[in-house]
């Protein structure tokens, strides 16, 4: 099921009157659905203490929801000195911050060891010399390579330019106890949107292998596993939700057998995205236009600037028309953007109420990678974010971008040089 229909009972009698103040578009998040989603999940791995998660900052950073994820206990996972920044305003403070980057620059890793220093995920064993002071706590993401091919939902780790590989992952611990190290995690990452809870034991299943033998071979007890984020959610109607507390279960199950064989037990960490947010959050937008050519086309007044999910991975968003779902006679129709690029369309050849000009047409699940990942192109400017607080009331967490936004990298102190090297007159 798309949205949550308790977010839909809270949002739709008030979508007109929200929509008429903050002006359209929009995307809303749900205060309730989120918090309650972040119980569910630390209700579910209770029993895996010391159990964390590290909200994936990539999927909506916004210092306010960043806030609710501090508010619920949980830690960071950045990319970025930005997304740093960003988890530092909303709490965030050393080991509560997970720094996963790759292709890292020296910069970056001195921002996060600055303000008592997140923990460093290494993507590749070339940057062990990259890091100094080299941190007392360091974790490798893990990458299988050909041992985890032939499942088509994973896609191919052999092609995935992240992590230290099988045959480097042993060596890549032993220089960190070289330089120093003397706490360790372990992670990995091979799954996105993944909504069939055993390809995730199997992830778990293997990283505990991998844990198990890096420790066999170099006498470390590592503090955490770390199994990403990736968890997915149903954006089709008829999807099933993942399952929670079967991955829970399973999960416990083989972190008791890695005690039983290793005579210690590391925490579990994650890096939901997705998960904690994409169903808790619409895009709210108006049709402006009906265009009827060799097909019909409704016009609404976002456009992939605010979603690029459908035009980037051919995603599917459910869409419902408030107020018109019953009785009208139903039509197939493209809902597009005003964006000069024939893939900016929400929904291609979808079977949807009468839409008539001005009724409000809801996105859903855009509460992950949906506002995060906007862009300019074409001078369209990104949407405001409103969150619908758990006490009723409506607030600005973002607003809109505005013509000063999109000429601010152009307005500055000139910089000119004549390269010495230029042939005179040229
Ligand atoms: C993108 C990302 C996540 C979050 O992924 P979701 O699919 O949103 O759960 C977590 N960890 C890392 C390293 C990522 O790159």
């Amino acid at each position: 099921m798309p949205m949550s229909s308790p977010f839909q009972g809270r949002l739709y009698p008030a979508l007109n009157e929200i929509a008429e103040h903050f002006g359209t578009p929009f995307h809303i998040y749900d205060e309730t659905g989120i918090r309650e989603t972040g119980r569910q999940l630390l209700e579910a791995f209770r029993h895996l203490e010391p159990f964390r998660e590290y909200y994936a900052v990539k999927a909506l950073p916004n210092l306010r929801i960043l806030e609710i994820m501090q508010d619920l206990g949980f830690g960071f996972d950045c990319s970025s000195i930005p997304e740093l920044v960003l988890a530092r305003m909303a709490g965030g403070r050393g080991e509560a911050i997970m720094f996963t980057s790759n292709n890292t620059t020296p910069e970056e890793f001195a921002a996060a060891q600055t303000e008592g220093g997140s923990i460093i995920n290494l993507d590749d064993i070339s940057l062990v010399d990259k890091l100094a002071p080299f941190p007392e706590l360091v974790s490798f993401r893990y990458n299988p390579g050909p041992r985890r091919t032939g499942n088509a939902i994973i896609g191919n780790p052999v092609e995935s330019k992240y992590g230290v590989s099988h045959d480097q992952i042993v060596a890549a611990y032993q220089m960190a106890i070289e330089r120093g190290a003397r706490r360790f995690g372990l992670h990995t990452m091979i799954a996105s949107n993944e909504l069939d809870h055993r390809n995730i034991v199997e992830t778990t299943r293997m990283i505990l292998d991998i844990a198990a033998w890096v420790g066999r071979s170099t006498g470390i007890q590592f503090e955490f596993v770390n199994i990403g984020g990736g968890i997915g959610i149903p954006y089709q109607p008829e999807q099933p939700a993942f399952n929670l507390g079967a991955l829970a279960d399973e999960v416990e199950g083989l972190f008791r057998d890695f005690r039983a064989a290793n005579g210690y037990q590391p925490g579990l960490s994650m890096e939901c995205g997705r998960f904690m947010t994409g169903p808790h959050g619409v895009l709210v937008t108006r049709a402006i236009n009906h265009k009827s050519i060799y097909r019909e086309y409704i016009g609404v007044d976002a456009c992939m600037s605010a979603l690029m999910r459908p035009a980037m991975y051919g995603a599917y968003h459910h869409i419902t028309v408030p107020g018109r779902n019953n009785g009208t006679p139903h039509h197939t129709v493209d809902v597009v953007g005003a964006l000069c690029e024939n893939n900016d369309k929400f929904a291609v050849q979808r079977t949807l109420p009468q839409i008539r000009e001005s009724d409000l047409v809801v996105i859903h699940d855009t509460g992950a990678h949906g506002h995060a990942m906007g862009f300019n192109y074409n001078g369209r400017l990104q949407p405001k974010e409103l969150l619908l607080k758990t006490d009723g009331t409506v607030e600005l967490i973002r607003r809109e971008q505005d013509l000063e936004d999109y000429l601010a990298t152009q307005t500055f102190d000139p910089d000119q040089m004549r390269p010495q090297r230029l042939s005179a007159g040229a």
